[in-house]
């Protein structure tokens, strides 16, 4: 997989008239300036969050790498795996820019 720059490509969008008929307009993007747009600087970023499924109060195991972490306040990240704990229903890894 390959991420773009969404922003940037709808710099270069270009009418197009007539697709289904002569009534229709609507805007494109030539496939020219998708296959050409430069590679976003994303990185995975993983999420999860903090569950406490053991039944032992204060004790919580992160979703993404299953490590138990006892400290209150809970942490943004994971200090394991580094995941994002704001993640519903469990972890899943995504692109985010590092711009
Ligand atoms: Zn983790």
């Amino acid at each position: 997989m390959r991420y773009i720059d969404a922003d940037e490509l709808l710099k270069h969008t270009i009418p197009v008239y007539g697709a289904y008929d002569d009534s229709c307009e609507f805007e494109a993007v030539p496939v020219g300036y998708v296959k050409g747009a430069p590679t976003a600087d994303v990185a995975p970023v993983a999420r999860g969050r903090w569950i406490n499924d053991d039944g032992i109060p204060g004790l919580y195991r992160c979703s993404a790498c299953g490590i138990v972490d006892h400290r209150e306040p809970k942490h943004r990240y994971c200090p394991s795996c580094g995941a994002r704990m704001d993640a519903e229903g469990g972890g899943q890894a995504h692109a985010e820019s590092k711009a």
